[in-house]
């Protein structure tokens, strides 16, 4: 695995000497799994029992019937052969535990680790939601529940990012204390149990949407939009997959020099068969946006141009369509939204003429931070930005109203009020 675009903030030597155990290969699982490989550590026990049911971004169908530890090690094998990886197909003992091992208990049942020295983290989910803890405690209202694909694939992102700071604490950095929770419909909240594991269903069957851009935040997008059973998916990118991108774009192994919006749709498509993914193989430009921009619904941007963004937003404004924006730094990611005539446009919010000339200023001092690029903020963005395409379709203008800022130093998620609608539209 080529770590280059993490170098310059994380120290690979203290993550390769780490040692993590999951327990549990379900959702929760699969998916931290999955960010280690980009994230990259030693060595990775993962202790389950039952087998593959059902496919999901992990599990080809052809796993079908194979127990699922060694399912979830053959797939990380697969994407970073670094790791050194041991499937235990029977169930947990607190023998299985290791000397220097940091442990998650995924499953969504209780376990008794009393006695345990070593650091640990409970985490389990429900179709709707998804929490975990960081004090040992475990969460008996998930038990019997179903991992869903959206609540596990944001919770590990976050979770991940915790487990990073036990491992490799860096400067500054504050660790979370006791239970996050996250839910579709009420969002975050800590220290306190979930009332309610349920939410409301939306139906996406006669929309469609429009990624832009299959890199880092692009590829949680598509594979959090494919449980929404869009009827049609189209994907651009023009890039072909390089292997410094690998460290966050983890479906994207054994296919370098491929292009990416290809790649995804040919490897994940299958997992939605209602839906009607496409991709193309080049830059979105104006004369395409002219001729096809208005059968979209929703347009994620999922880009790193701010100048590609100001066009994007132009042309939602123009065709009123929500375009829904994502950003990845370092250390922390943010989501944006514009709804016709219930938010600012992104230019309004953003202004990106201003950051186009800021970065174009900034180019020639590529600090080691301002270049670095990490797998959990993209899955924590990506993943938030599709929940995002859900609060709009159910019109939860509280929801989507409010500017998504992660924190991963601090720990924290900040919601901030976006300004109210603004008259570019009447403009344009
Ligand atoms: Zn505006």
């Amino acid at each position: 695995m080529n770590y280059l675009r993490q170098e310059g903030i994380f120290d690979q030597g203290i993550l390769n000497r780490s040692h993590i155990t999951i327990i549990g290969a379900s959702e929760i699982g699969n998916n931290l799994a999955l960010y280690l490989c980009g994230l990259g550590i030693g060595g990775l026990t993962i202790i389950d029992k039952e087998n593959v049911m059902q496919a999901n971004c992990i599990f080809s169908p052809n796993d079908r019937g194979k127990n699922k530890a060694m399912a979830l090690c053959e797939k990380v094998n697969q994407i970073n052969a670094d790791i050194e990886t041991e499937a235990i197909s029977i169930g947990f003992e607190k023998s299985m535990i290791k000397n220097k091992d940091t442990i998650v208990n995924a499953t969504n049942k209780i376990i008794d680790f009393s006695g345990i020295s070593q650091p640990m983290f409970i985490a389990s989910a429900s179709n709707y939601c998804a929490s975990f803890t960081t004090d040992q405690k475990n969460l008996p209202e998930f038990m019997g529940q179903t991992q869903g694909p959206l609540p596990s694939s944001m919770i590990s992102a976050i979770l991940l990012d915790e487990i990073r700071k036990s491992i490799m604490p860096l400067e500054g950095d504050i660790k979370f204390k006791g239970r996050f929770n996250y839910h579709l419909d009420s969002k975050f909240s800590h220290n306190r149990e979930i009332k309610f594991l349920n939410g409301i269903s939306a139906d996406f069957s006669n929309d469609n949407a429009l990624i832009v851009g299959a890199g880092g935040i692009g590829t949680y997008v598509y594979m959090n939009l494919l449980g929404f059973n869009f009827k049609n998916i189209h994907i651009f990118d023009g890039d072909s997959i390089e292997d410094h991108n690998l460290n966050r774009q983890v479906m994207f192994y054994k296919a370098i020099g491929k292009n990416k919006a290809e790649t995804l749709v040919r490897r994940l498509s299958h997992l939605a068969p209602k839906t009607e993914s496409r991709f193309a193989n080049l830059f979105i430009d104006e004369s395409f946006l002219d001729r096809h921009l208005s059968k979209y619904n929703f347009i994620f941007g999922c880009v790193d141009s701010w100048k590609t963004r100001k066009m994007l937003s132009d042309y939602a404004v123009r065709y009123s369509i929500p375009f829904i924006d994502g950003t990845v730094s370092a250390f922390g990611a943010g989501a944006y939204v514009y709804v016709p005539e219930k938010t600012a446009c992104l230019d309004c919010q953003l202004d990106y003429t201003h950051l186009i000339k800021e970065s174009k200023n900034a180019i020639g001092t590529c600090l080691l931070a301002a270049n670095s690029n990490v797998v959990m903020n993209n899955a924590l963005i990506g993943s938030y930005m599709a929940s995002l395409a859900r609060d709009i379709k159910l019109n939860r203008e509280l929801v989507y109203s409010n500017k998504f800022r992660y924190n991963s130093k601090k720990g924290r998620i900040d919601l901030v009020k976006s300004p109210g609608p603004c008259d570019c539209g009447s403009k344009k």
